[in-house]
């Protein structure tokens, strides 16, 4: 099976070394095995992802060096897709609307004492999983916005056990109850991160998906949503993050320098490629 690798970043901002480094970490594993390199745009996020920042990904890309397989894969043109595959998860149960505000998370917290924390924070304290059906019709009747939830411990009693291969880390056994019940559909966006990615790298023919150790806790839920939609579960690699001189990560805000400002202060491709070490 030849290999199919992606840089998937979102419009949001310029890209800095950190993107560089997880382009060309792509890029280089699909040269290396004559496979096929795939850009994607993971611009569901209307209200943060800005055109202007698509060109930009393109024209830093092809300043690097890099080409990628086209059309490009745009989240936002496949609404409908991820709609319908939450629409197969609720025709299951395996998920319930959730009306919480996130004060509403944030007080029903405190009212408890603790929450577990999982990776992205405070785990979600189940509220609206034990909503009333009465009560559920009455709110959605009533224009309530909601957003919908995976019920994480059901799904995994249709699934079983899971696990997945990671080129560092060897099998991992996915524990995707991590996170609690997870959004999959967001109040005003018909889908969230985990659902698109997950359906997007099956529906592009994904076999290697490598990406910073960052996101390593999401691919537990991943798995979970490959099993669920009878998806086929690729390889991993999370790779390490690029630190800054101060040996801090370089997260997309942390004013780390964009590939735009080094290329008109006088990088070229091959230095910046040095700075990342590929
Ligand atoms: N869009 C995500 C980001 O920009 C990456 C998604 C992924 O590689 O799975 O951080």
């Amino acid at each position: 099976m030849s290999v199919v690798t992606r840089f998937a970043p979102s419009p949001t901002g310029r890209l800095h070394l950190g993107h560089a480094y997880a382009a060309l970490f792509a890029w280089e594993a699909a040269r290396r095995a004559n496979g096929c390199f795939l850009l994607r745009i993971e611009d569901i996020d209307v209200t943060r992802c800005r055109a202007e920042f698509e060109t930009g990904i393109y024209a830093d890309l092809t300043w690097l060096g890099l080409d990628w397989e086209k059309p490009v894969r745009r989240q936002s043109g496949h609404l409908a897709e991820y709609s319908a595959a939450v629409e197969r998860l609720a025709e299951r149960g395996l998920v319930y609307p959730c009306f919480c505000t996130r004060a509403a998370i944030r007080a029903e917290i405190a009212r408890a004492g603790a929450a577990p924390h999982g990776p992205d924070g405070p785990v979600y304290p189940g509220t609206c999983r034990n909503l009333a059906s009465v009560e559920r019709s009455a709110r959605v009747a009533a224009n309530l916005p909601y957003a919908l939830r995976l019920d994480v411990a059901r799904a995994l009693a249709e699934t079983g056990p899971l696990d997945w291969h990671d080129r560092e880390k060897g099998r991992v056994v996915a524990d995707p109850a991590l996170f609690g019940d997870v959004v999959i559909a967001r109040k005003e966006i018909p889908t969230s991160y985990h659902l698109a990615v997950t359906l997007d790298d099956h529906l592009q023919g994904v076999t290697l998906v490598t990406r910073g150790a960052d996101l390593f806790p999401a691919t537990h839920i991943h798995r979970l949503l490959q099993a669920l939609l009878g998806l086929v579960t690729p390889d991993y690699h999370h790779h390490g993050l690029i630190a800054g001189a101060d040996g801090a990560r370089l997260a997309k805000r942390a004013g780390a320098p964009t590939l735009a400002s080094l290329r008109e202060t006088g990088s070229s491709p091959a230095a910046v490629r040095a700075m990342v070490g590929l």
